[in-house]
């Protein structure tokens, strides 16, 4: 129950009210025994400037920053360089001077770091997708050395998620590969593609990981084909939870309770079925 102190974040964009944002950060606090909370405000990118400029008159503390404002906050606020390479940012600490971050990168190689002890430099990697979740990833895998192909359907985008540091490949490259992830949207539920592989999974070897950024469903069909395949199959809840943690270090200072954070997602997932 929140007291005449505790201290107010909030999850902003839209469409906001399926966010697992306020599950995932209230059970972080509560388990930290901070007196925060987080709530979720829908809002649209013309009212963001105004959304900021509010926060600060009330002393909000913190934004975790959702479609459609991650690029429309990011020229309000004083960048680190991961969210002013990618030009948007994913979190906001509000002050005087508000602070942007992007975690999301840093989150999966977090993730691939502590689940399966994956270190990236000098290894090949292909990226399907070239959407904001795939530069993301592009970014932080090419700048912890790695050697990363973008693969994806539309040239354009795929050139342009290159200039982070990639090269322009084609599913053939997945062959040679030691990690694959699939940052497209394909297999997410409520999607035309649900149910879909985004390759044809006979290109995948038991020595690779395969992670899929796709985490509704948890057990996406690519994962599935991955384990039959015997490869290390990763789903893209560690990175939403790495994300987060990052963000809620940074925000309060306090080490991340992860597992009660994964916990906490894991179930509202299952519960949404
Ligand atoms: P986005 O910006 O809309 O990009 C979507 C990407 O998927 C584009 O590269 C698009 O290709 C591709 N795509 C969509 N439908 C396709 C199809 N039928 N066949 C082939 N390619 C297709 O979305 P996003 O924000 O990057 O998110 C992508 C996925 O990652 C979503 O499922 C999202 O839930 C997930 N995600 C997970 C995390 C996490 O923490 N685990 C974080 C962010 C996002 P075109 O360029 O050709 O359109």
């Amino acid at each position: 129950v929140p007291s005449g102190a505790t201290q107010l974040t909030a999850v902003v964009g839209a469409p906001i009210r399926h966010s697992l944002s306020p599950t995932i950060f209230n059970a972080a606090f509560a388990e930290s025994g901070l007196d925060w909370t987080m709530v979720a405000f829908e809002v649209d990118a013309e009212r963001g400037p105004a959304a900021l400029a509010g926060a600060q008159a009330l002393g909000i503390r913190a934004f975790s920053v959702t479609m459609p404002l991650k690029a429309v906050l990011a020229p309000l606020v004083a960048m680190s360089p991961a969210a002013a390479t990618l030009g948007v940012v994913n979190s906001v600490r509000i002050g005087p001077t508000p602070e942007g971050d992007n975690t999301d990168g840093a989150g999966l190689l977090d993730a691939l770091a502590v689940d399966v002890g994956f270190v990236p430099a000098d290894q090949r990697c292909v990226v399907l997708g070239a959407g904001g979740a795939a530069r993301s990833v592009i970014a932080a895998l090419a700048g912890a050395g790695a050697s990363v192909v973008v693969v994806n359907r539309t040239p354009e985008a795929a050139h342009a998620a290159a200039a982070l540091g990639a090269t322009v490949g084609t599913v053939a490259d997945v062959a040679g590969a030691d990690l694959v992830v699939n940052a497209t949207s394909v297999g997410m539920a409520g999607t035309a593609a649900a149910g879909s592989l985004p390759l044809d999974p006979a290109a995948l070897r038991k020595d690779q990981v395969v992670v899929d950024l796709v985490y509704n469903p948890i057990r996406t069909p690519l994962l599935e084909a991955a384990g039959e395949r015997g490869a290390t199959a990763v789903g893209g809840l560690g990175m939403l939870v790495h994300q987060a943690a990052r963000q809620f270090r940074w925000w309060t200072g306090t080490d991340a309770p992860i597992a009660v954070m994964r916990d906490a997602a894991m179930a509202r997932l299952q519960h949404r079925g």
